[in-house]
């Protein structure tokens, strides 16, 4: 079964959930502060972590921030208080969903299946490596994208994205499936999103480097490739 990580101060909580995800069959961790939630993460390398923000030891955005440079474990952040600009630092940092405290434990499940299954889906893991098109790279372990030795720096969703699109080069792929499979669970928002998104991927990578590399199919949706 997945490992879970909680990194979690108010132990109440930390033992609601943890009881919870038990209950579910997954295997399930505790850590109490941010600096030991880090050591476990490198130790222990969990399947998925749910990240209390405000931590003693070493903040949830810090350790999120940490836990990026290495690995692309899925992250759901816990938000004491209903925190605009909190939730919007977690995410840039790389944090792929949030809660506000409290929350229904349901949903809190429901997030932790959909971020499971998109990981599976997308071969995320171990064995994820260097995806590549032409002289664009994108490390899915360090998070790192580049245009030979130039790093292209990309807020989370972004490479999500650019990611999918990587993996899938060549094809077509439908806006419905975009928005499914990188933004998840009925993304309530405009739908317009996939189109901001692909713009500030052309800005940073088309731009940048000279080379078109997101072609719009009309009608269709978007398709990534790469000519010499
Ligand atoms: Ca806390």
């Amino acid at each position: 079964m997945p490992r879970i990580l909680i990194v979690e101060d108010e132990m109440k909580i930390a033992r609601f959930i943890e009881l919870e995800l038990a209950h579910e069959g997954y295997e399930v961790a505790v850590s109490g502060d941010g600096r030991s939630g880090l050591e476990k993460v490198a130790a222990w390398k969990p399947d998925l972590i749910v990240l209390d923000l405000m931590l003693p030891r070493l903040s949830g955005i810090e350790v999120c921030r940490r836990v990026r440079q290495e690995r692309d474990t899925p992250i759901i952040m816990l938000t004491a208080k209903d925190d605009v600009s909190d939730k919007v630092m977690g995410l840039d940092m790389g944090a792929d969903d949030y809660m506000t405290k409290p929350f229904a434990i349901e949903e809190l499940l429901a997030r932790i299946r959909v971020l499971l299954k998109r990981r599976a889906r997308a071969g995320g893991g171990a064995e994820g490596g260097v995806l590549r098109a032409g002289l664009l790279t994108l490390d899915t372990r360090s998070y790192a994208v580049a245009y030979g030795d130039t790093p292209i720096s990309l807020t989370k969703k972004e490479f999500d994205l650019l990611r999918y699109l990587m993996e899938r080069q060549g094809q077509v792929v439908t806006r419905d499936a975009l928005l499914n499979d990188v933004w998840g669970y009925e993304y309530a928002g405009d739908t317009n999103i996939v189109d901001v998104y692909i713009r500030y991927l052309r800005t940073k990578i088309d731009e940048k480097t000279g080379v078109k590399y997101l072609h719009t199919v009309r009608g269709v949706g978007y398709m990534l490739r790469h000519e010499e």
